[in-house]
């Protein structure tokens, strides 16, 4: 049951991404055009809609913001860092959220290799899995959080919640934009995980069970293979 996210499988074109973008902006904005005509008929403001039209554009604001993180072009540095204290902060950061919805999340580090990474893209990945952890247990329980080495060429980080899973069959739909089951989604959160971790050189997994909860795997190179890595890419074109 477990689906690894494939590079060639999941990058989407940037017109496919575009089209999904308009659809889902296009559908808050009928709504909030639809009212506005209303009130500008009956000169009358109705608070019902006034609320609903500002939830529309919370909406719209929610997914151009996350849609941007992809479509920025951000200053960016791989750097070699120590992967736990980066997780650190996400988990304090997060700490109110799961404090409120009944979560307890739980650390477990081993020792690790270096990775090469960009930090903030680093919590990014880290804030939305545990984000998904959260929002898949309503009634609250605990979120594991390991990290690993994989040999001396890696690391594994691991993310675990006792939340309601994922049906078999839509694991594979996991990482398509606008993939949600939620009211509030956007379905931008795999994708994006999905985007940094390749950039990384990393692969994705994720197992789930029914009602029993889901694991996210994410293995990185430790700096000493990416930087190879990076050495044979430049050879690469320097011989084109
Ligand atoms: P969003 O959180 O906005 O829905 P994501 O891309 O983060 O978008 O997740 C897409 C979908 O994958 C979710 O709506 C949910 O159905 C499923 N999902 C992701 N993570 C989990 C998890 N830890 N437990 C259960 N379902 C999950
Ligand atoms: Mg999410």
């Amino acid at each position: 049951m477990e689906e690894l996210l494939r590079r060639s499988e999941k990058l989407t074109t940037v017109g496919q991404l575009a089209a999904g973008v308009a659809h889902e902006i296009r559908n808050p904005l009928t709504t909030i055009k639809g009212f506005v005509q209303l009130q500008a008929h009956t000169l009358k403001v109705n608070p019902k809609h006034t609320t609903m039209m500002l939830s529309e554009l919370d909406r719209i604001n929610l997914i151009v913001s996350e849609f941007l993180i992809l479509a920025k072009p951000q200053a960016v540095r791989f750097l070699e860092k120590d992967i736990r204290p980066i997780l650190d902060e996400v988990v304090s950061l997060l700490n109110s959220e799961a404090h409120l919805h009944n979560v307890q999340v739980t650390t477990a580090y081993g020792a690790v290799p270096m990775i090469l990474c960009e930090e903030n893209q680093m919590k990014q990945v880290f804030i939305n899995l545990i984000k998904n952890g959260i929002e898949a247990m309503p009634s609250g329980g605990s979120l594991q959080i390991k990290v690993n080495a994989v040999n001396e060429d890696g690391v594994s980080i691991t993310v675990k919640d006792q939340g309601i899973g994922i049906p078999q069959e839509n694991l594979p739909k996991l990482g398509d934009p606008f993939f949600t089951n939620k009211e509030n989604g956007t379905g931008l959160g795999l994708m994006v995980c999905h985007r940094i971790i390749d950039s990384h050189h990393g692969n994705l997994f994720i197992s789930s069970e029914v009602n029993v909860g889901t694991e996210v795997k994410i293995v990185l190179p430790a700096a000493h293979v990416s930087k190879e890595k990076i050495e044979q890419e430049k050879g690469y074109i320097s011989i084109r």
